[in-house]
C-alpha cells in the first residue's frame, strides 16, 4: 500500500520507529493483554501492559503491519508508561481527534512523537493503521476497570 505523503522529517521519525520499535517484546508479567487485527491492511498488534496501583507500570507490544501501524504504538507505548489509566485514555481520545482532523491536537506538545502522524488524518484508509495501538490500549482500560472494584 502506498505511503502517504507527510512531511519528510515526520517521515524520517515515523520510519525510525518503525525499523527501530521502542517497547517491542514480550512482557512476562502482564496483567492484561490484547490481541487487535486491521484486516484491510494486514497490521496486527498484541499489546501487553502491567498495570499497578492505578497506572501502567510497564507497556510492551509485539506485531507487524505497516509502517503507521508499528510506529504508533512504538510511540504509544513510550508515552503512557507510568501514566495513570484516566490520563492514558485522555491521550488516546486526544489521538483520536487529531485523526479526525483536529489542528490543536495535531500541536499538543503532550502528544509528543505522535504529532508525527497528524498528517495521516487526510488518508482515511490509513488512520485505521494509526488507532489499531489505540483501539488496543482503551479495549485493555475497559477490561481493567471492568475487573478492578470499586
Ligand atoms: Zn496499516
Amino acid at each position: 500500500m502506498e505511503t502517504p505523503q507527510l512531511s519528510s522529517l515526520y517521515q524520517q521519525l515515523i520510519l525510525e520507529h518503525y525499523r527501530s520499535p521502542r517497547n517491542k517484546g514480550d512482557l512476562p508479567d502482564k496483567t492484561v493483554e490484547i490481541h487487535m487485527r486491521n484486516p484491510s491492511c494486514g497490521d496486527e498488534i498484541r499489546l501487553q501492559l502491567r498495570i499497578e496501583d492505578g497506572r501502567i507500570a510497564e507497556a510492551k507490544f509485539v506485531g507487524s503491519g505497516c509502517s503507521i501501524s508499528q510506529a504508533a504504538v512504538s510511540m504509544m507505548t513510550g508515552l503512557i508508561k507510568g501514566r495513570a489509566l484516566d490520563e492514558a485514555d485522555a491521550l488516546a481520545e486526544r489521538f483520536k481527534e487529531m485523526m479526525h482532523g483536529d489542528e490543536a491536537a495535531a500541536k499538543d506538545r503532550s502528544m509528543g512523537d505522535l504529532r508525527a502522524l497528524a498528517g495521516v488524518s487526510k488518508f482515511p484508509v490509513r488512520v485505521k493503521c494509526a488507532l489499531l495501538g489505540f483501539d488496543a490500549l482503551q479495549e485493555a482500560l475497559k477490561q481493567t476497570a471492568g475487573g478492578e472494584e470499586h
